[in-house]
This record gives structure tokens, sequence and C-alpha cells, in this order.
């Protein structure tokens, strides 16, 4: 047997060995689903007499990427350069690039992020007239980008509206998509779904990729959406001259529903491809048993599941699973520190080894400051991102204009940062030129002699970011994108306003400023060492060149998972801290789940319907699931809320771990009294009553207040710690009262 075939399972080394019919692997977590992929890969190349330029492989992130990658590069050498290892948006974008002509667009078209396509939809909501408070930008963004998930354009959209509501979505999405055009740009969803659209109109140049790409691999299939599941259709084909086409997947570790990923998806597959073949895959390599049985005590409570699965593992039972409910959230984090301190001294495990995962970003805030204080190296994956930053998007908008020319949503953000005296008048005075002439706003910028009522100030102000930006422009025809940044940030005057500035915090924007330009010359080393490697030459793929565009893709393709440390950075690593969402795929020696408070995770906007709590429950899955030794589950039972204790019961998903492979500790019995600002209102001490004490009432029911005598319930909202019931007692309006902290009682 070759070496690309040891160390696989029998049902592994099917699926790597299968030819032919598309083949589906249904498998749980740490079942080797990424791992059959790698060596498929291999296997491809070695035996099968597959070349690197045939094979696409998509996988969620660009980090899962680059390991693939590095998996494959360890089983066939450099040669797996000219492979595709991809994530969806990238493999898209590079399509894209070479064939923007067709769709009539510029190769240099522009990329909006979430935050650039919130303010275009802001502009369009102020346009419009529309009450922002009411129509949120936030609330069209996710409608729009739901409609461009299922492929449904603004016309199709409008035909299917049938109330109020659908039909202003279909005019916003009409407007945003026209500025869109306008301004040579993509947000995160078309790149997919303008992929589909070519491949659709044109079949020809479908036909050419998919006579390029024989082998297709996607990576987490069950978090494509509808357009990602329809490009790979489109991509691989259905006709006699289909590519071989291999799809790993879980449903139970489904948590993009809320992107539009859907079970749907592994149903399509089995109807479009009637003759796939399927492969189960049920031991389990990663975790211990008690692990194991853990996660699976969780998972059996959802009633949507894909196919019935029965993990096992042979790694045998391991230690039981540590709990700890702290006082608070600081105490938890500090029992957490102890605990990678007690490990990493007993040489069980190192901090790169190490893990903590939580459900929303902020709580990592009291595991930093503990970090810290101890001296524990760590890492925060995603937070506020170095991209996000004030300083470096301005940069970057500037570095766009020189490669989009049309970039409106660009120029406005930076047209008066620094400030040159261009105020709302004049901007307004550009806008309204753009639409006469129906050009772009950066465009009517340069022809503002055109504009009659601009001031003469605002005037110079704009004749002179024109000129920075035709110089700059000039510039990156030819040199590195580092040495566009360099000019950009002196001859705006950015820099010197930032040193000259008496702000502490811009001491800190100098530093990111710096910062991104290293990232870029960084890129453009890489970009070197790559084409300059003969292999990578001859399989054409050296239209990666260290340009302004090539390095603003690769600035908007960075995501979250991606800034995961590399382990060799420091010696021993650091300790990870994310979230459950960029924890997939992933795994640790030694993990914590923290913030198991129940409004906190499950998440309390999930509590009303089913189909979200089943989501958050795949969401425990996946985080007890990337556990391979040590898995600790914690919890704080008081947090701070805007400066005011809250107290949260036990999540229900640990309930619904047996509870024998559980061993608890407690810091201190949880705080029944608490004492708070607002004792006042209540004249004692207000009591946190524990989730089970609360009073469970029905309006209509009858009641009695300590203080207010008695009442009938009129009105209830709001459940487990936040439920409130509105009582009259008889002395005019009826009064709100939260139940967990009223001294109420039912009758
Ligand atoms: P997830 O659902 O979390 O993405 P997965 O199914 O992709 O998990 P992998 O990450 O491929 O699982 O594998 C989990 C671990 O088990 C990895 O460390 C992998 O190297 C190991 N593994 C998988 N199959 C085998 C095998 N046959 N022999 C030894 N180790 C294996
Ligand atoms: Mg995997």
């Amino acid at each position: 047997m070759n070496d690309l075939l040891t160390g696989l399972n029998e049902p592994q080394r099917q699926a790597v060995e299968h030819s032919g019919s598309p083949l589906l692997i249904v498998a749980g977590a740490g079942s080797g689903k990424t791992r059959v992929l790698t060596h498929r890969i291999g296997h491809l190349l070695a035996e099968r007499g597959a070349h690197p330029g045939e094979i696409l492989a998509i996988t969620f992130t660009n980090k899962a990427a680059a390991e693939m990658r590095e998996r494959v590069d360890a089983l066939v050498g450099p040669r797996s350069r000219a492979m595709w290892v991809l994530t969806f948006h990238s493999a898209c974008l590079r399509i894209l690039r070479r064939e923007a002509h067709r769709l009539g667009w510029k190769s240099s078209f522009t990329i909006y992020d979430t935050d650039d396509a919130r303010r275009l939809l802001t502009q369009i909501v102020k346009d419009l007239g529309l009450d922002s408070k009411k129509q949120s930008p936030r609330w069209f963004a996710a409608e729009i980008s739901r409609l461009k998930n299922e492929l449904i354009g603004p016309e199709q959209a409008a035909a299917k509206a049938d109330d109020a509501r659908g039909k202003l979505v279909a005019d916003v999405y009409a407007q945003y998509d026209e500025r869109l055009r306008l301004a040579q740009a993509v947000d995160f969803d078309d790149i997919i779904g303008s992929t589909v659209h070519l491949f659709q109109a044109f079949p020809e140049v479908a036909k050419s990729y998919r006579m390029r790409f024989r082998h297709v691999m996607v990576d987490e299939y069950q978090d494509t959406n509808h357009a990602q599941y329809t490009l790979v259709r489109e991509l691989v084909g259905t006709g006699d001259d289909r590519a071989e086409l291999c799809v790993v997947g879980d449903a139970d570790q489904s948590i993009y529903a809320f992107r539009g990923a859907t079970i749907r998806n592994i149903i399509e597959f089995e109807r479009d491809f009637p003759d796939a073949k399927t492969i189960l895959l049920e031991q389990n390599y990663r975790s211990t048993q008690t692990i194991l049985d853990a996660a699976n005590g969780v998972i059996r409570n959802n009633t949507e599941r894909g196919r019935e699965k029965r993990l096992w593992s042979d790694e045998g039972p391991g230690g039981r699973i540590l709990g700890h409910t702290g006082d608070n959230e600081h105490d938890e984090a500090a029992w957490v520190a102890n605990r990678i301190d007690e490990l990493v001294d007993a040489g069980e495990t190192s901090f790169g080894d190490s893990a903590i995962f939580y459900r929303t970003n902020a709580q990592s805030r009291a595991f930093e400051e503990v970090f810290v204080r101890r001296g524990i190296p760590y890492k925060v994956v995603g937070g506020v991102r170095f991209y996000e930053r004030r300083e470096v998007r301005d940069m970057l908008a500037y570095l766009k204009l020189t490669a989009n020319p049309d970039d409106t949503v660009s120029a406005m953000r930076v047209v008066n940062t620094p400030k040159r005296g261009v105020g709302d008048r004049a901007v307004a005075e550009v806008e309204a030129l753009a639409a006469r002439l129906r050009i772009s706003f950066p465009a009517a910028l340069h022809r503002i002699d055109e504009a009659p009522g601009v001031s003469g100030r605002a005037r110079t102000g704009i004749k002179r970011f024109c000129e920075i930006l035709d110089e700059a422009t000039a510039l990156a025809q030819t040199a590195p994108p580092e040495e566009v940044l360099d000019k950009l940030i002196a001859d705006t005057g950015y820099l010197e306003g930032l040193e000259q500035s008496t702000d502490p915090r811009d001491e800190g924007r100098v530093e990111n400023l710096q910062e991104l330009v290293a990232v870029a010359h960084e890129f453009t080393e890489a970009v070197v060492r790559g084409t300059t490697d003969a292999e990578f030459e001859e399989t054409g793929e050296a239209d990666l060149t260290a340009d302004v565009p090539s390095f603003l893709e690769h600035v908007a393709l960075v995501s979250d998972a991606d800034s995961i440390p590399d382990p060799e950075a420091e010696e021993g690593g650091v300790v990870t801290l994310m979230t459950l969402h960029t924890a997939k795929g992933l795994e640790f020696d030694t993990v914590f789940l923290t913030g198991l408070d129940d409004g906190l995770f499950p998440h309390e906007r999930s509590m009303n319907k089913p189909g979200d709590m089943e989501e958050e429950r795949r969401l425990a899955y996946v985080g007890l699931t990337r556990a391979r030794k040590h898995l600790h589950l914690t919890r704080a039972g008081t947090r701070n809320i805007f400066g005011q204790p809250e107290y949260y019961a036990a999540s229900r998903f640990l309930a619904e771990i047996p509870g024998d492979l559980i061993e608890w500790s407690e810091s201190a019995p949880p705080p029944r009294v608490v004492k708070s600002k607002s004792t006042a209102n209540f004249g004692s001490p207000i009591v946190m009553r524990n989730a089970a004490d609360i009073p469970s009432l029905d309006v209509g029911d009858r009641v009695t207040h300590d203080k207010w005598g008695l009442g009938r319930v009129v009105e209830l909202k709001g459940s487990g710690p936040r439920a409130q019931a509105r009582i009259d007692f008889g002395d005019g309006e009826p009064k709100w009262v939260i139940l967990r902290l009223a001294p109420v009682s039912k009758l």
C-alpha cells in the first residue's frame, strides 16, 4: 500500500480511492473528513496522474486553505503550488478578475466589505427619506444579503414582494445594486452570485473552467448556501463532461443558517446527482470517549438532524470533564487561568494547544485582563480587527481609489480626511453633479469646475485631493503597494496630523499605519518569492502580482480565523481566544467552553424560535468536539451588564450532558443577595432569584407584592432571567416588574 493510504481506516480509504461518480461524505466531528480530502488530493496526483492545475479544493477559511496546502505540500512537494486551494470567495474573485470584461466590468473593480456596504445603504436610506431608526441600514443589509444568497435579483425580488416591506426592500436593493455598479464595486455576496451569473450567461466560460478543474472538492459542505451550491453545480456540470466532485460535511455542525446555509444543500446534492455515492465515517480520532459522550448527549436533543451517526473513539475514556461555576465573570476567568497554568506546569498541555471559546466577542475582555496580569501569552481572534481600525480603513480607501477611480464609498470617506475644507454642502454639490452627468462621485470630483455652487476653499481642497490621487495612481502602475501607501500617507498629510496630535490614541494610529505598510511589504515579498518559483510560472498562476489590486484583494479576503497565531511564533505558543463560530474545523488538546449561562449561551435571541435553539445547540456541539483531551465547561452565574449585576441560570446545554461525565467545582455558593444601586426602588436589598424560583405567571393570575399588595397580571414579556410582568395593583397605571427581582408571589 502506498504512503497516501496508510493511516486511513477502511471507509476513509474507499473515499480516497473512489473515482467517477460524485462523492458525499457525511460524518461527525473529528472523523477525518478534512484528512480524507487532503489524502484524496495526494492520491489523485500520485496515483491517478492528475495535474495539480486540475484540482480545485474549497475550504471555509484562508487559514484552512493554507493548512491543506501545507499538508498536500508535505505529501507531494512544491508541485502543490499550482492547485487552487481557496475559499469560495477567493476562488470566485480569481475567476471574476479574469472574466470581468464579459460582464462589462473593469478588472480593477473594488470589493466593498460589510462596513462599506453599510455606508452605501445608509446613504440610500437617507436619500430615500426613510427613517433609519425604523428601517435601519443594518436590517436592509441582512435582507439584501439573504436575497443574494438565494440568487434572487432586484427585479425578481420586486416581482415576488407581496407586502409593503418586501417592496421597500426590493426598491432599496435595486438602488443599492445600481450604485455598486456605478462605483465599479461588488459586495461579498456578489462575488459568489456574479460568478454563478457568469457561468449561466456564458456556458462556454463555464465549460472552460469545467475542462480545467477535473477535480472539485468542498470541505464544511454543510455551511454552503444556495448560491455557493449552485456555483459548485455549474462548475462541475451534470452532463457527460462533468468533473469529479467530492464534498464533506456534517449536518450537526451547520452554524451559518443566518447566512443562508441550509441542510437543503445535502438534499439538493442527492437530487442533482442521483448516482452520488455516500460514505459514512464513524470513528473519531480526535477526542476521548468522555468528550464524545458529552457532545452526543447535547446534539441528541435536536430534532432536525441529518443521517444517524454513531461516533466512537479508540482513545479510551480519558479524564472527566471539569466544570466550574464562578462568582462572576472575573472569577470564571481566574479559574481558567489557574487551570491553564496548572496543566502547562504539569506538562499536560502548552499554551499554543489551549483555546478558550465564547459565544460573543465581548466576553474576551475578562479573560484578557486576567491573562495580562498573570503573564499568560494569548491572542484574540476577531474582535476589533486591524483592518477595521479607522486610520487603516482611511488609507485603504485612498489605495482603493488608485485602483478604481469610480469607487464612490471610498471617495466620500476620505475626500475631507484629513480635513481640507470640503464640507457637507460641497459634497452635496458634487453628488448633484454626478447625478446630472450620470458619472460616479469621484469622477465628478475631477470635474469640479462644472459645479458652480462650490466655495473657493472647498474647490481648492477637492483639486488637491484629485492631484494626490492622480499622482498615486500613476505611481501604482509601476510600483509595489507599499510604495504607493508610503506616498499617500505623506502626501495627504495624514501622518503629520497624527504626529502633531495631542490625543494619546493617535500614537497607536501611527503604529497601525506603519504596520499597514509592513503588511504590504510582506505581501510583495511573498508574491515575488512565489512567482519566481519555476513550477508556479509553468502553471500560469502568475496572475498574482505585487500590485495594488492584488494587495487589496488579499486584504479583503483576510478573514477572522486567519489571525490565529502561528504556533512557532513563541515557544510553547499562545492561548487562543475565539468565538465558537471561528472555532469550526480546528482542534486543541485543551479547550475551555465558557459562559455557559442561559441567556448568553444559548443566546437570549434564540429562545423564542425552536430552529434558532437548534442552531445554538449545533454551536455547542462544534465547541465540545474541538477538544482532544482536556475539556472544561465554565459559567459565571452573575455578570455585570451595564454596570449592574445580572444573575443567570446554568445553560440548558449543561443539563443535557450526562452528569457523571462532569466534575464540578464552585468558588463559593452563587450569591443570592446582591446590593445594587436600584435598591432604593424596593426599600430592601434586591433578592436575585434562581431561574427555577422565578414565579411562572399567566395573564389573569392574582399575585401579591411585598410593598404594593394584591394585584392582577395584565401582560407578560421576556423569558428566563428577563421575564417581566405588568401588574394592576388597582392604584392607577399597572406597573411593570422584573420577576427575577420583584418581591412578587403567585396566589
Ligand atoms: P471536523 O468535523 O471537526 O472538521 P474532521 O472530520 O474534518 O473534523 P479531521 O480534522 O480531518 O476531522 O481529523 C481529526 C483528527 O483525527 C486529526 O488530527 C486527524 O489527523 C486525525 N485522524 C483522522 N483520521 C485518522 C486516521 N485514520 N488515523 C489517525 N489519525 C486520524
Ligand atoms: Mg474538518
